[in-house]
């Protein structure tokens, strides 16, 4: 089965007590066992939940992978990924992450003795270099948020097989439709499925997918110890995203693309930061890892904050939030809100800006989303 045919019907088949096509919300936490020990595959909804269930194998199915572990968040599936560790473990993280990838590893699992270090993305004798005898992951995200740099997977993964650690790449960004990390030889892939997978900003959810049977059941062991299962409706909203998928990834990068080369020329930025664009400084390694650019871009401003305040403010189509990979159109200023959770000092050493605005560029039409932009530039300068 091929990815557009499998997003709508892998694992989906109809309901053998009704025919319906739908996979049915299974709004339950518990079933009815005929005998002691003797049940249909279900226990308990923590343990599994059939609409679950028909979500993990999807997922799998779309990023290539044997197994998909569905989480109530994003950041549940990362937490997830970070249990296989233990205290004194080591992780080499690449230096452009989600702010709350961050603050996790950071905040929460460094008190519990676990050990960080974080390298330029792309540059993979980084990587190597802080490799210790006490590494075993290395966790990275591609293309990062919010400067869109594309990070070598193939490359990184031969250097955790050689030295025989876990390799996760978060795939939030470019989604399973542009760019599948496991055929690259990545161990472990997440995803935020709040993003680009359900595409409606409707729900919240995580996922991570694996090939390695001993990865799956250490973190499907931890799923139903630690609790942090997404309930059938938000599987049942993220199903029903998935469906369309292909078709909104291929809107939006349209929609990135058409923008992107717009913006280039604008007097009122100094710089677009979108892997499609032939001047990124990794396009050649995007075109050779991905099969499409996404619908991420960034942009820095001339005239540092208060041009972005007049920027933000002048806009009507895009709206003002966090998040990302939905159908609408959203700005956000990482510096004060995705990646809020970094010290100035730090941001400053990630290359983030004061003048730096993000864009998720949405499904709307893609002169309404342009000229809403120039309008809002106008403003600015
Ligand atoms: C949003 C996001 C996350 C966190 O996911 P939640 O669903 O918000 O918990 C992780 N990684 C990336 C790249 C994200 O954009």
């Amino acid at each position: 089965m091929r990815f557009e045919t499998g997003a709508i019907h892998f694992g989906q088949s109809s309901d053998p007590a009704t025919g319906a096509i739908s996979v049915p919300v299974y709004q339950t936490s518990t079933y009815q066992q005929e005998a002691i020990g003797k049940h249909k595959g279900y226990e308990y909804s923590r343990t599994g939940n059939p609409t679950r269930a028909a979500l993990e194998n999807v997922l799998a199915f779309l990023e290539g992978g044997k197994y998909g572990l569905a989480f109530a968040s994003g950041l549940a599936a990362t937490t997830a990924v970070i249990n296989l560790l233990q205290s004194g473990d080591h992780v080499v993280i690449g230096d452009d992450v989600y702010g709350g990838t961050y603050r996790l590893f950071e905040k929460i699992f460094k008190r519990w003795g676990l050990e960080t270090s974080y390298v330029d993305v792309n540059s993979p004798a980084a990587f190597e270099k802080e490799i210790r005898k006490n590494t075993r992951l290395i966790w990275i995200e591609t293309p990062t948020n919010p400067l869109l740099k594309i990070v070598d997977i193939k490359c990184l993964a031969g250097i955790a097989r050689a030295k025989k650690i876990l390799f996760a790449v978060d795939n939030t960004f470019a989604s399973s439709y542009f760019q599948q990390p496991l055929k690259l030889g990545a161990d472990i892939v997440v995803h935020s499925t709040t993003k680009y997978i359900s595409g409606h900003s409707d729900v919240i959810g995580g996922v991570v997918v694996t090939n390695n049977a001993q990865v799956y059941h250490d973190i499907k062991f931890y799923q139903n110890a630690a609790g942090a299962v997404p309930g059938p409706w938000d599987c049942w909203l993220t199903l029903r995203g998935i469906k369309t998928l292909s078709i909104r990834m291929r809107e939006h990068e349209r929609n990135a693309l058409y923008i992107a080369r717009h913006l280039a020329k604008h007097s009122a930025v100094d710089k677009v930061f979108y892997p499609g664009l032939p001047d990124h400084p990794q396009h050649a390694l995007a075109k050779k890892q991905m099969t499409g650019f996404g619908g991420m871009l960034s942009i820095e401003l001339k005239g540092g904050l208060p041009a972005v305040e007049k920027f933000v403010s002048g806009l009507k189509v895009f709206m003002l939030a966090e998040s990302l990979g939905a159908v609408e159109s959203l700005v956000c200023y990482p510096p004060k809100m995705t990646h809020a959770s970094l010290l100035d000092e730090e941001r400053q050493k990630r290359g983030i800006k004061d003048n730096l605005v993000r864009l998720s560029i949405g499904i709307e039409d893609k002169k309404d989303l342009l000229e809403d932009l120039n309008h809002a530039l106008v403003k600015a300068l």
